[in-house]
């Protein structure tokens, strides 16, 4: 089975200058070993094996995995040296070889993992010439698409993609061995993350829909968000739904909560467009401190000026063919903008005191709206 789905509520982490995600959760390592203790276990029978863990990376699983097998074994390590930084290399160090007689014993290798296999190669040298009754390769985790190698692995725990993982007794330069799950390298390691501000009808929505493409984003809409919930009826639409169709705004707790959500699905992102959000000063609090746990911030607040009856106007238009309940009525769209004003707008005042406050007039065709953002972003 290859697990691809990151786990939730941990964060990325750094390890010297580069950056991890979450990958594998402490359970599913536990589950994996399990799995792997019952197979060995009705392979072996009664027969007393020679477990031989091979360090440093396989310390943790080793000792996690004889902890569970159930009957009696021997446990002992080799010790071989292949990595240097994130590349597997091909020059195997024998650095501790065999310290005891295995002539006559089943064998079972205990791997953390197995990439390329020449590791492998060279624990088959050592064992060419030990009359062992029996060689088995059992390894926590493989990337079938890394393996150069004919040997038979006897026993995997879970693959994985060839991605340059750390954590569970496995390093990046020395660090990382200690965590007690597994993260994966992150393709993006620096991120620009903009507020796209400006009253309803600014014309964020659409702005966004072309710099997601030009400077590759993501896109995260909280009204979006809150209007996919209200049609597929979920509590969060539901509560959602009793704010909104008053042009008020959805209470600061429930709206972070979804936003954290919205940003953690999107772990590998090289950055975002928030679009309708921070709308509050602890949304935008709250935003520092989430693009703070990812190690990154805010770049800047790219403001769409436009002004009020303008903005009246093109709501009243776009409710025509929008759908939106809070499009189509005039005092629910004049009650937005005032929201906007005596809510949001002092957010300018936020992010000007960091300096990351870019105005742009919003008035003129997308084409030159999108160029005069684009300017800002740029010169970022
Ligand atoms: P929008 O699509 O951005 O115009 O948002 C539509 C409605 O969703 C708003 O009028 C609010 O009721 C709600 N909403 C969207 N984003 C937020 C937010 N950041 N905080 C509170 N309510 C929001």
């Amino acid at each position: 089975m290859i697990i691809f789905v990151p786990f939730k509520a941990k964060k990325v982490i750094k390890l010297h200058d580069t950056y991890f995600k979450p990958f594998i959760t402490a359970q599913q390592i536990e589950a994996a070993i399990d799995t792997l203790v019952s197979q060995i276990l009705a392979d072996l029978g009664d027969e007393i094996p020679v477990f031989v863990g091979v360090l440093n990376g396989s310390f943790m699983f080793v000792s996690d995995f004889v902890k569970k097998y159930p009957k009696p074994c021997e446990v002992t390590f080799i010790k071989l040296a292949s990595y240097e930084g994130v590349k597997s290399s091909e020059d195997i160090q024998r650095l501790i070889g065999l310290t005891q007689d295995l002539t006559g014993r089943t064998v079972v290798i205990l791997e953390d993992i197995i990439d390329t296999g020449n590791t492998l190669g060279e624990i088959h040298r050592i064992f060419k010439n030990e009359a062992v009754k029996a060689l088995r390769i059992a390894t926590l985790f493989h990337k079938p698409e890394a393996y150069k190698k004919d040997f038979k692995l006897h026993y995997i725990g879970i693959k994985i993609p060839n991605r340059f993982i750390v954590g569970y007794g496995l390093d990046y330069n020395n660090l990382g061995r200690n965590l007690p799950e597994v993260y994966q390298i992150k393709d993006t390691q620096h991120m620009t993350n903009l507020v796209l501000f400006g009253p309803p009808g600014a014309g964020k929505g659409t702005q966004a829909d072309f710099l997601k493409e030009k400077y590759n984003l993501v896109h995260i809409s909280t009204g979006d968000v809150f209007r996919y919930n209200i049609k597929n009826e979920t509590a969060l639409g539901v509560l959602a739904k009793s704010y909104i169709d008053k042009g008020a705004l959805v209470p600061d707790e429930v709206t972070i909560d979804m936003l954290n959500a919205e940003v953690e699905k999107n772990a590998d992102a090289n950055g975002f467009i928030f679009d309708g959000f921070p709308r509050t000063n602890a949304q935008a609090k709250a935003l520092d401190a989430l693009m703070d746990e990812k190690d990154s911030q805010i770049n800047a607040m790219i403001a769409l000026e436009v002004e009020d009856e303008v903005l009246v106007q093109r709501l009243l238009e776009r409710g025509k063919t929008s759908g939106r309940a809070d499009d189509a009525d005039e005092t629910v769209i004049r009650n937005r903008i005032k929201v906007y004003y005596d809510e949001t707008a002092i957010l300018k005042d936020y992010f000007s005191a960091q300096d990351k406050y870019h105005g742009v007039d919003g008035v003129g065709s997308i084409e030159t709206i999108t160029a005069r953002l684009s300017t800002v972003i740029d010169s970022l």
